[in-house]
């Protein structure tokens, strides 16, 4: 292993001019003037280096230094932990599955799915077809239900026995509680909610994007000093492979949990699917979204009667959940739910880059406000100018005719020629 050295900022004290360009610069407050010479305060920097370019003669040196993992070469192969949704599987697993294939074929690695539950063989076919080469089912009636620590524990076993060089799972609920139990106990680091995953052709390494500083920047990040390297993604992330139903079968690995693997401190009573009964928002294909320019919960019902006429279902931005309009599980964008409808409608939603991030997937997208320089409609294919509360009544009268007729218009039909018609780029 190559030596350990500590990642700092190093300051050339006999350098320094003590001009102070640098300490403005520090988003963080880490640097400060001490009789003449910079000083960093090592709690406080992040090591993001914003100093180090700005200082004029090289006083201020970022030292990184990655740890090679010893043993690399023992580490081989990507999995996908398979998460189960009764019967089936949820839909992230299959997106996971096709970013995986990508990463197995450039690693020359075989694509695993990892399933842990109270599963028969017979049911792993979804997964073949959908891309994985090889499954390891971890089966056991105890396993019916979720729980974090047999299933961490399992994934942790797994892992050591097999080694993997990358796990993913999907930025679920059960995702978002697994894996990180998982990566604690195998000592090794996790990449929440990646946008983009990638393997560096010069290290091997996998690169794995994501949003930072509040959507601001999109960070890459790298684990390039332990094995596996872990991973989680939204669902609506990554597109799945197109399936191939040939494919139905391929080598399943059992695995038999033992009694120490199921030992567990709490018990799964009983599971309340979904609190508001509305449809999941991740596998809706037409979204009717409101913002804060809907002004309040009770305006929400002309949204409400123009997703029932769509065939969609109601969500919202940040502004409208926290003034407590709608159900914060309705929330779309970094820190609410990734969504990819084929029709998304914006209403009375600006288009901060913190809702975009989590429906600029959508295929069409209609955006309503009253400002022409909302920044929604740089990214719209139809936007329509106006007040919210002119607008939708007759649009939803329009639809519920040509429901009525069977007729489907086109955008500009339906809208009118006052309608703004948007290229995309
Ligand atoms: C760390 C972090 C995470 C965040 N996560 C999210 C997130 O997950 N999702 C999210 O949405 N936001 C998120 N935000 C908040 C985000 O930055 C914005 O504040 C929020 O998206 C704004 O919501 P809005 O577009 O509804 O409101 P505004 O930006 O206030 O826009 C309201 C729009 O309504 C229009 N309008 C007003 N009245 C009418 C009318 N009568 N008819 C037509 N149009 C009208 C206005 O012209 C305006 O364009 C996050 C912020 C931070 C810092």
């Amino acid at each position: 292993m190559d030596e350990k050295t500590t990642n700092g900022l190093v300051i050339h004290g006999d350098r320094c001019l003590g001009c102070g360009l640098c300490i403005p610069v520090c988003p963080f407050g880490a640097l400060e003037m001490v009789d003449g010479v910079v000083r960093v305060e090592e709690t406080v920097c992040t090591l993001c280096g914003a100093c180090v370019e700005h200082c004029p003669v090289e006083a201020l040196e970022l030292i990184r230094h990655t740890r090679k993992v010893a043993d690399a070469a023992a580490w081989s192969g990507v999995w996908v932990f398979a998460e189960t949704q009764g019967e089936s599987f949820h839909s992230v697993v299959y997106e996971l599955l096709g970013v995986g294939k990508g990463l197995a074929r450039a690693r020359n690695a075989i694509l695993t799915a990892v399933v842990v539950g109270d599963r028969d063989e017979s049911s792993m076919a979804p997964l073949f077809i959908q891309g994985a080469e090889r499954v390891i089912l971890a089966a056991h009636s105890d396993l019916a239900a979720y729980n974090d620590e047999p299933f961490a524990r399992i994934l942790e076993r797994l892992v050591r026995e097999y080694r993997p060089e990358i796990v993913l799972a999907g930025a679920t609920a059960i995702g978002r509680a697994l894996i990180p139990r998982a990566a604690t106990l195998l000592g090794t680091g996790l990449t929440a909610d990646c946008t983009g995953l990638e393997i560096d052709p010069e290290s091997g390494n996998l690169l794995q994007t994501r949003p930072a500083f509040g959507g601001n920047i999109m960070a890459r990040i790298v684990c390039a000093s332990h094995r596996p390297q872990m991973a989680t993604v939204r669902p609506r992330v990554m597109k799945a492979l197109v399936a191939d139903p040939l494919r139905r079968s391929g080598q399943i690995i059992h695995y038999t949990p033992s009694s120490d693997d199921l030992v567990c401190r709490t018990r799964v009573e009983s599971i309340i699917s979904d609190a508001t009964g509305d449809p999941d928002l991740t596998s809706s294909e037409i979204i009717v979204a409101g913002g804060r320019g809907v002004g309040g919960a009770e305006s929400f019902r002309l949204l409400k009667e123009l997703a029932e006429v769509l065939g969609g279902t109601v969500a919202a931005s940040r502004a409208a959940v926290d003034a407590g309009w709608i159900a914060a599980d309705r929330q779309v964008g970094q820190t609410g739910k990734t969504v990819a409808p084929k029709l998304y409608v914006a209403v009375g939603i600006s288009g901060a880059v913190q809702h975009v991030v989590g429906m600029s997937s959508a295929e069409t997208i209609i955006a309503i406000d009253k400002n022409p320089s909302a920044p929604i409609f740089e990214m719209a294919d139809v936007g329509l100018v106006g007040n919210l509360f002119e607008i939708l009544p007759p649009l939803i009268r329009r639809f519920r005719e040509l429901k009525s007729t069977g007729h489907t218009g086109s955008a500009k039909e339906i809208f009118g020629e006052k309608s703004m018609d948007f290229q995309k780029n």
